[in-house]
C-alpha cells in the first residue's frame, strides 16, 4: 500500500524524499505517481512525536474519544480512513502494557496546548524569523540591527545549549576536529543525473541555485 504525497496535508511530510524508482498507485487517490510513501515509513516519523500532541484519554469526557487512526489523520492531515488505519497498524502493539500510547485498543485526546489554535503556535514559533527574513529580503538588508541582535542571541542559545540527560554535552553544536572532511549532498532524481553531477561536480555540487539560496520572505 502506498499514499501520494499530495493526499498527506501535512507540509513535514510532504517533504519526504528518496521515493520509489517506478510509479506506485495511491490508496487514497488512485492516481499513479512516484511522490508516494508506504504508511510504515509515515509511522516510523510520526510515532515519537504523537505523544506529544495527544494523550492518553483518561474518559473523563465520555464520546469524545480518539483512536489511533483519527489520531493519526488529524497529525498527517488525511482523511482517508484505510491509509490512516494502515499506519495506526504500524504503531500499536499488543505485547506492552494498558497505560502504554501504543497499547492495542488504545483511546487517546488532544493535549491541553498554551495556544488558542494552530495559526496561534506557529506564529509564536515562526514569527521572529519571518519578520527577520522580510526585514533581510525587503529592507535594510546590510545594516539590519534587528537581525544582527536575532542572529547573535540564535548563536548564542545554540552555543549554549545542553543535552538534558547529560549536562555538558552540547546539544546543538558538533565542534569538528580541523581536518575534517565535510561532504556536499544533493538528491538526484535517477541514475542518469547522478552521472551528470559526477562529471562536473565543480558546477553541479557548488552553491546552491541563486532562486533556491535566497531567504524567502
Ligand atoms: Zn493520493
Amino acid at each position: 500500500m502506498f499514499i501520494c504525497l499530495e493526499c498527506i496535508g501535512d507540509p513535514m511530510l510532504k517533504g519526504f524524499k528518496s521515493l520509489p524508482k517506478s510509479e506506485v498507485t495511491c490508496t487514497a487517490c488512485n492516481s499513479s505517481t512516484r511522490r508516494a510513501v508506504h504508511p510504515a515509513r509515515i509511522a516510523r516519523f510520526i510515532r515519537k512525536h504523537l505523544p506529544t500532541h495527544f494523550s492518553v484519554d483518561d474518559g473523563l469526557y465520555d464520546g469524545y474519544e480518539m483512536s489511533l487512526a483519527e489520531v493519526v489523520s488529524r497529525a498527517i492531515r488525511c482523511n482517508n480512513s484505510v491509509v490512516c488505519e494502515a499506519i495506526a497498524q504500524k504503531m500499536v502493539s499488543s505485547r506492552v502494557r494498558e497505560d502504554d500510547f501504543y497499547w492495542q485498543g488504545q483511546v487517546y485526546c488532544v493535549k491541553r496546548s498554551p495556544f488558542d489554535d494552530e495559526e496561534h503556535e506557529r506564529w509564536w514559533i515562526v514569527g521572529d524569523w519571518q519578520d527577520i527574513a522580510y526585514e533581510l529580503s525587503h529592507e535594510r538588508r546590510f545594516f539590519s540591527d534587528k537581525a544582527r541582535k536575532f542572529f547573535e542571541s540564535l548563536l548564542h542559545e545554540a552555543l549554549s545549549a545542553e543535552r538534558p540527560c547529560s549536562p555538558g554535552t552540547p546539544a546543538v553544536i558538533k565542534t569538528l576536529l580541523s581536518g575534517t572532511k565535510l561532504y556536499r549532498a544533493r538528491v538526484a532524481a535517477n541514475p542518469t543525473e547522478v552521472q551528470h553531477f559526477k562529471s562536473n561536480p565543480l558546477a553541479e555540487l557548488g552553491a546552491p541555485p541563486l532562486d533556491r539560496a535566497k531567504i524567502i520572505g
